[in-house]
Parts: structure tokens; sequence; C-alpha cells
């Protein structure tokens, strides 16, 4: 079984949901850089407030940062992963590469999630987050509207600061621009190991080709 895994693709291609579902089923330990950099945001942190300046706007955080957040998280959590949402640049991946190396556990699989940008702006337009719990919803699905309770854990539902239209173009140019390249990065230096998967298919078509990836 495959236990270190890097999931790739653009902002609301479900790397949150897949990532979660796989937790439960395989239960490889996950990690989001966006969510830890949330975390940091919500308690105020030296780290959070830095972030926010670049997150609020869809921009990418600096690279040292995202770098620093995943190294201590591997020293806390050890070679079993699954990375949802780092590497998003070329350098974060080289990093990433050279670190593991070091600790000679090299990743075993990348998943690109892919999505055209029509189903991104549409999912993103309707999707409402609990900055408590993390969870989203898709207020079409679930006749949810800002304000009404977490239908997980009863707090507030939100739309994120880079959920906001001006934000959203911007995260679609850091993707097309910084992160698409990794994709081809990870093609050059290791093509074995990287695996495309068709992410407007239901989420549960799309976890079970992820499983299959993962058993082979
Ligand atoms: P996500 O929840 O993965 O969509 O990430 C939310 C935001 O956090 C992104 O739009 C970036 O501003 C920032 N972020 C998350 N992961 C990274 C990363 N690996 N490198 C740089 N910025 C990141």
């Amino acid at each position: 079984m495959k236990q270190r895994i890097v999931l790739l693709g653009p902002p609301a291609s479900g790397k949150g949901t897949q990532a979660e579902l796989l937790v439960s089923s395989f239960g490889i330990p996950h990690v989001s850089t966006g969510a830890l950099l949330r975390v940091e945001c919500a308690n105020g942190t030296s780290v959070g407030k830095e972030a926010d300046r670049w997150t609020s706007q869809g921009l990418l955080v600096p690279d040292e940062l995202a770098i620093r957040l995943i190294t201590i998280w591997i020293a806390e959590h050890g070679t079993k992963f699954l990375f949802d949402g780092f590497p998003r640049t070329v350098a974060q991946a080289e990093s990433l590469d050279t670190a593991l190396a070091a600790l000679r556990a090299p990743l075993d699989l990348v998943i690109v999630l892919e999505l055209g940008e029509e189903e991104i702006c549409r999912r993103i337009a309707s999707r409402l987050s609990c900055l408590h719990c993390g969870a989203t919803f898709s207020c079409m699905l679930n006749s949810l509207k800002v304000g009404d309770m977490c239908l997980r854990c009863g707090e507030k539902l939100l739309r994120r600061t880079d959920d906001q239209p001006a934000a959203v173009e911007k995260r679609l140019e850091s993707y097309r621009e910084l992160t698409f390249p990794v994709i081809g990065y990870y093609e050059r230096t290791a093509p074995e190991l990287i695996h495309r998967v068709d992410a407007s298919m239901e989420s549960d078509a799309v976890f079970s080709e992820i499983c299959e990836l993962i058993r082979s």
C-alpha cells in the first residue's frame, strides 16, 4: 500500500473531500497546508498574520513559510502522509524531494485531480466552509446560506475570504502559473508516480479510482 502520497489539483477539485475519505479508509496521516494556515490565522499567531496577507488575496504564501510548516509536520508526525495542497510550486516540490531523500523515504504516489475552470468557479461560488472543523458544503446541494449552522459541528458557516470572486481569479492564476508546473516536474523526475483522475466525476467514483491507486 502506498504511504507517501501527494494530492495535487486546482482549488475546489475535491482534494479536501478525498483526503477525508482516504484518512477514514486507510488511516494515513493527512495534512493540508491551507488548513494549517487557517488554524494559524484563526489563532492570530504571527505565522497566521503573515499568511493572511497573502491568502486573503488569493496569493500563495512564500515558499519558505509553506516549507517550514511541512518540515515541522514531518518532524512531529513521521514519514507516512497524505499531503493535500503541498507542494504548490516547483521549489516546494524540490525541497520536499530533498527532505524525503535525507530521510530515505521517497514519495510513492502523486495523484492529480483534474477539473476544468468552469466547474471550479461553479463549485467555489456555491461553497460554504466551517472555519471551526474545516468541513465544506455546497449551498446548492444542502440549501444552506452564510450564517447557518455547520452540519458537522454546529458552528457558523462562512464563505472563505479566498472564495470571494476577486481572490478566486488570483487563485486560478497562481494555479496556472505556479502549481500546474509541479505536474510537469513530477512527469520529468518521477513519471511512474504520477496518476491523473477526472475530478468532475461523483466523489464516490473519484474515491474508488484513488483507492485502486493506493492499493496497487
Ligand atoms: P487551500 O485550502 O489548499 O485551498 O489553501 C488555501 C490558501 O492557503 C491558498 O490559496 C494559499 O494562499 C495558501 N496555501 C496553502 N498551501 C500552500 C502552499 N503549499 N504554498 C503556498 N501557499 C499555500
